[in-house]
């Protein structure tokens, strides 16, 4: 099969299967040969690895993951796209093609069965709809994994990246942060893709730590504090932490807390490290 990364083999393969793209499912399609080769060698893909790839669309990336990998287990949602996978992928017999959600389907299942378990890499153009579930399931169930690269809205590449006093840190920078070293790859145009999406993209590669940069002693009530103190961005952390229901932790606490810490009483929640959210979460639980 032709090499879909060039744009008038895409268009073939979507006129031969008559092929609709679904808006539903964030379906914006590669043609751009350079940006996949820089995918590909951020990934740092060996013959030895194991590829899980999310929402494989027509195959583009699949046919460069298979070149690349031992092994490519991609997961599809639209069962329209399977025929086509099972044709432009068709000289490849070290792809296996499911037609689950990856939001449903038991990922840490997938990574016994085709990796006995070992640390697998993520290699996806993502569905910009679910981004954040779809990278918060992948830590937060402890798949066993060494890196993710993926693309993803500019906007939210930005988020992941920053530290403490921009308007773009929050919950899912710290989250990121938490488990691995984020570094921006390529910025994408629109231009890279078919249909154009109406945002920027960036491909970002996530290094899974294998021991966490802070020590916290229970990181779901960290989690917690972190979403409570983003919630009420406006608001000090204090009365952020007063008013989350789901923490039971009092003002006074709170105030109490970041006395210890030698920080201001009026001090908001966009103002603290990773560091200093850990400490306070071992102070208060
Ligand atoms: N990898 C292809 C490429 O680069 O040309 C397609 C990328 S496209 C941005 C996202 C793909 O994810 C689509 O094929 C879409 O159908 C699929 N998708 C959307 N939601 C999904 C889900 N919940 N589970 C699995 N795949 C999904």
């Amino acid at each position: 099969m032709a090499n879909l990364g060039i744009p008038q083999n895409t268009i073939e393969v979507l006129q031969k299967y008559h092929f609709n793209f679904q808006k539903k499912y964030g379906q914006n399609f590669l043609i751009d040969t350079g940006v996949l080769d820089r995918i590909i060698a951020a990934a740092e893909i060996t013959k030895e690895d194991c590829v899980l790839e999310i929402g494989p669309g027509i195959g583009t990336m699949t046919q460069y993951l298979a070149e690349a990998a031992r092994e490519v287990v991609a997961v599809e949602i639209d069962k329209a796209l399977i025929p086509i996978l099972e044709d432009t992928l068709s000289a490849y017999d070290n792809v296996i093609i499911l037609n689950e959600d990856i939001l449903k389907v038991d990922i840490n299942g997938i990574v016994q069965e085709r990796n006995g378990g070992q640390p697998i890499k993520v290699v996806a153009n993502l569905p910009y709809y679910i981004t954040t579930p779809i990278i918060m399931g992948l830590f937060e169930q402890h798949v066993p994994l060494k890196s993710i690269t993926i693309m993803v809205q500019k906007e939210v590449a930005d988020r992941m990246q920053v530290g403490p006093g921009t308007k773009d840190y929050g919950a899912l920078s710290l989250a990121v942060q938490y488990y691995a070293k984020p570094e921006i790859v390529a910025n994408v145009p629109p231009n890279c893709f078919i249909p154009r999406p109406n945002v920027g993209s960036a491909v970002i590669r996530l290094t899974r730590y294998e021991e966490p940069p802070v020590q916290v002693r229970d990181e779901q009530k960290m989690f917690a504090l972190i979403r409570a103190s983003f919630n009420q961005r406006r608001k000090t952390l204090v009365n952020g932490l007063g008013n989350a229901s789901n923490l039971q932790v009092s003002k006074e606490q709170a105030a109490q807390a970041l006395e210890q810490m030698g920080l201001s009483p009026t001090v908001r929640g966009e103002a603290l490290t990773l560091e200093e959210f850990a400490e306070l979460s071992n102070l208060l639980f």
